[in-house]
């Protein structure tokens, strides 16, 4: 098994990678807790939780436990026409702590079937009304997954100029930022005016690929009651947000006005399998109920509800409310604040930002986002032993719920050293 990584590239084609410029990826042979292990023995403290996922730590005991019993008695059955105790169980759990509007479940494998299925029902919600409304809103720097109709509603991206003649209809709007909150709900207003949106998707109170934006959640309830008040159909991006990482189970607490769709994945299942679920309120399932078949939602994967995901996410819910599991997240919580304290007074810093266990920092230099000062403080992180993915010239970090004060500190201490060696 020597020299994985040479290897890899005579066939294998990387997301998001140019492979010309970045040749290079580094093999990982096993991971636990926070930590990866490279094909040479060496370690890596796993900063944000490989893409938001694995939150209860990789390898979590109690996930492989359930996992594995789950294959032994049912791997997997057609979700159409048939169902199983997993998927019941964990549709139990999961409303459970979805904010209270929400009733219904539907399954797809990732964050960006999740989106999609969310503007399918948006669109066909209104169209089983009798109505015609084919104009989306979203925020300008959103980020909603990659296929075709997620990557339409997300911000405009030059990667995505081959296929912007194919997008589907979006009106872009700023986030509210607390300073131009009514000129934000101005322009929603004038936009809804015209009677053709259908929906307003967006990212609640943290953008993750718009390198951990933050925004107002006053402002943002307000776009929400804007579009409750026009008929426009809500719904909540919360594919990175969702499972304790803001503080609370969801994102869209923060907010008194709730979202008629949510959709999730990433820690869904806790960083052991694909899976994502959209949610909705009865009020759009119903749009859907009829004697007319074709009112149905005709959406549909191979593997929806795929038990052993399923009872992986049911896992990751036990977990998420264990009293162990949300002193961790406090515990984080006042570790970024304290290193904060340090941080926003930092010359080298411009700004920095924290909701939940989320934390990020502005530095203080102009780079592209994938130029070669990014690519230089990321080898310095792994060099030292620490995998942090700064987007542009933001050094974020969202590791998992379970990581080590000792790994936290190792974290910070690699960032303040980075600041003074590689800036
Ligand atoms: C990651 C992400 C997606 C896309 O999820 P995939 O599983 O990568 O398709 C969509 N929305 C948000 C907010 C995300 O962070």
């Amino acid at each position: 098994m020597k020299n994985i990584s040479e290897r890899d590239k005579k066939h294998l084609w990387h997301p998001l990678t140019q492979h010309k410029l970045h040749p290079e990826a580094v093999a990982i042979t096993r991971a636990k807790e926070a930590v990866l292990y490279d094909e040479e023995g060496r370690e890596y403290i796993d900063g944000i939780a490989s893409w938001y996922t694995c939150m209860y730590g990789h390898c979590n005991d109690y996930i492989v436990r359930k996992a594995h019993e789950q294959m032994q008695r049912l791997d997997h059955v057609v979700f159409s026409g048939f169902t199983h105790d997993v998927a019941v169980e964990l549709s139990e759990a999961l409303i459970g702590i979805l904010p209270g509007n929400q009733e219904k479940l539907f399954f797809s494998d990732n964050g960006s079937t999740a989106s999609d299925v969310a503007i399918k029902m948006a669109l066909q919600y209104h169209f089983n009304r009798g109505k015609r409304k084919n104009v989306l809103v979203a925020f300008e720097e959103g980020f909603h997954g990659d296929t075709f109709g997620a990557m339409s509603v997300s911000g405009l991206s030059v990667y995505n100029g081959p296929f912007e003649d194919f997008f589907l209809t979006v009106e872009r709007i700023p986030v509210p930022d607390g300073k131009n909150n009514a000129e934000v709900a101005d322009r929603l207003k004038k936009i809804v005016s015209k009677g053709n949106v259908a929906g307003f998707i967006y990212e609640p109170l943290v953008q993750g690929a718009a390198a951990m934006k933050m925004h107002d959640a006053e402002g943002l309830n307000d776009l929400i009651a804007i579009c409750k008040e026009n008929e426009v159909i809500t719904i909540a991006d919360e594919v990175m947000t969702g499972f304790g990482k803001t503080g609370r189970n969801f994102a869209s607490e923060y907010m008194d006005n709730l979202p008629d769709i949510i959709s999730m994945s990433k820690a869904l299942t806790a960083g052991m399998l694909p899976m994502a679920i959209t949610s909705c309120t009865q009020a759009v399932y119903d749009a859907f109920y009829s004697d007319d078949i074709s009112k149905g939602l005709f959406h549909g994967h191979t593997y929806s509800a795929n038990p052993v995901a399923c009872s992986v996410a049911l896992a990751g819910i036990e977990l998420l409310r264990s009293e162990e599991m949300q002193q961790n997240i406090q515990r984080v919580i006042g570790a970024h604040r304290e290193f904060d304290e340090k941080m926003r007074e930092h010359p080298k810093v411009a700004s920095t930002r924290q909701l939940g266990v989320i934390y990020a920092m502005d530095l203080n230099v102009q780079m592209e986002r994938y130029g070669n000062l990014r690519d230089r403080l990321f080898r310095f992180f792994m060099d030292n032993g620490v995998f942090l993915r700064p987007l542009g010239s933001t050094v974020y970090i969202l590791a998992p719920y379970i990581v080590t004060d000792e790994q936290l500190q190792k974290i910070y201490e690699t960032i303040e050293r980075a600041l003074e060696e590689v800036l």
